[in-house]
């Protein structure tokens, strides 16, 4: 596996991957890797010949500083699951080379408003960042495809529709969500979870799941998103929101017929996670 920290090394060599004709897979994390990610790199694999992981901690995407401090970092183990992964090349850039001096980090991206939505509200300016960071990846990179998790369902959206308003050469995949056996899904922020707040959280799955089969009972959306609320509370944790939304929108789902996604946001202890469910087969 190449291993480059430099913009020229890693621009060169896709220079010569382009020259073959190779088709190349984008998998951008912010590293502390588990099997979701994992899954992002087979899937690039299977549908392109070349595939570059990024890891990146990206300052400009958070809103609470201290956060960005306690972010995980993994790189010797995160090489170890990519190099046996098969993955072919890493990017593993300072800060400085994906923010150069002079490099306009106040830039407002125009995201049709569906960063203001959901998690916008609780993390401002967040979208904004990532929305950044991703389009600077898309620029250096120009891949055919960025592979992106259904765990974070908003901001693969957002990411669409950054690559349609820019005119973007690149095709977004957004692959399914990777659980642990009893359901909850896989996050870096997984590992500042106790034995007994990770036990507690499986609720978030529980609620979804309920939805998902209230949905299909035609169970009105108002009702559905209450009890669940509830279910979440009564386990202990916090929620910030449960809702039914339109998975193209964003907005509030009102109508049964809609392409419904459930997405919820909910404290366990000091640990916020974020949870989604398609509902509809
Ligand atoms: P992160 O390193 O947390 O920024 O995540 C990098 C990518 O991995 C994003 O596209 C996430 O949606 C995706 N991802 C994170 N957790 C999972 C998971 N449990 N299943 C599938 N994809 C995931």
């Amino acid at each position: 596996m190449f291993i480059f920290k430099n913009n020229k090394d890693l621009l060169l060599l896709l220079d010569s991957v382009r020259k073959n004709k190779q088709t190349i897979g984008f998998v951008p994390t912010m590293g502390a890797l588990h099997e979701g990610h994992l899954s992002l790199v087979a899937s690039a694999k299977k549908q392109t010949d070349f595939v570059v992981t990024s890891i990146f901690v990206n300052p400009t995407q958070f809103n609470d500083p201290t956060d960005l401090l306690k972010y995980p970092r993994t790189l010797e183990n995160d090489i170890r699951l990519l190099a046996q992964a098969d993955n072919h090349l890493l990017f593993t850039p300072s800060g400085d080379q994906i923010y150069p001096k002079g490099f306009n980090k106040n830039r407002v991206f125009h995201l049709n408003g569906l960063d203001r939505l959901l998690e916008g509200e609780f993390r401002p300016g967040h979208f904004n960042g990532v929305a950044m960071v991703v389009h600077r990846f898309l620029e250096l990179i120009q891949p055919d495809k960025i592979f992106m998790g259904q765990k974070d369902y908003q901001q693969a959206t957002i990411i669409r529709q950054l690559i349609q308003s820019e005119k973007l050469p690149t095709q977004l995949v957004m692959c399914p969500i990777v659980r642990s056996q009893k359901g909850l899904a896989l996050s870096s922020r997984n590992t500042r979870l106790s034995p007994q707040w990770k036990r507690k959280a499986l609720v978030l799955h529980q609620s979804l799941r309920f939805a998902k089969a209230a949905i299909l009972q035609k169970t009105p959306i108002q009702q559905i998103e209450e009890e669940a609320i509830e279910k979440i509370k009564s386990a202990g944790l916090n929620p910030e929101y449960f809702t039914i939304i339109n998975g193209s929108t964003l907005k509030k789902a009102k109508d049964l017929r809609e392409n419904l996604v459930a997405v919820t946001a909910a404290w366990a202890g000091d640990v916020r996670l974020i949870d989604n469910m398609l509902l509809l087969p």
